[in-house]
């Protein structure tokens, strides 16, 4: 759902939301991955996407609404934004 009244930053892939914090499905989905970057988030060569998102079956949708896909990036201050690119262990330090 698109939030309004306020300006919209799409979300550009660096990955940093996700690797800040697993998702309610990200968890469920991988509970061996406590505390590790969540195993569905991957780099497609440009930026980083999510499987449960690409990969087509009845569910993708739901997750779309869940995730509110196409609702803006809510870290659009974040400097990774300006530097997409694989992070490393370092990149995760302190994080
Ligand atoms: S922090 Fe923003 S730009 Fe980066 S992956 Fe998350 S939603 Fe997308
Ligand atoms: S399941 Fe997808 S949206 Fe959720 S944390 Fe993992 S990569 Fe991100």
């Amino acid at each position: 759902m698109m939030r309004t009244g306020e300006e919209v930053h799409p979300c550009v892939g660096c990955g940093f939301c996700c690797i800040r914090q697993t998702c309610t499905f990200g968890c469920q989905r991988h509970p061996e991955a406590l505390g590790k970057v969540c195993p569905e988030l991957g780099w497609n060569g440009n930026r980083y996407v999510c499987r449960l998102l690409t990969t087509p079956g009845p569910m993708v949708f739901f997750y779309k609404e869940e995730l509110q896909v196409g609702g803006g990036c809510r870290s659009y201050l974040n400097p990774w934004r300006k530097e997409i690119r694989p992070r490393t262990k370092e990149d995760l330090i302190n994080l």
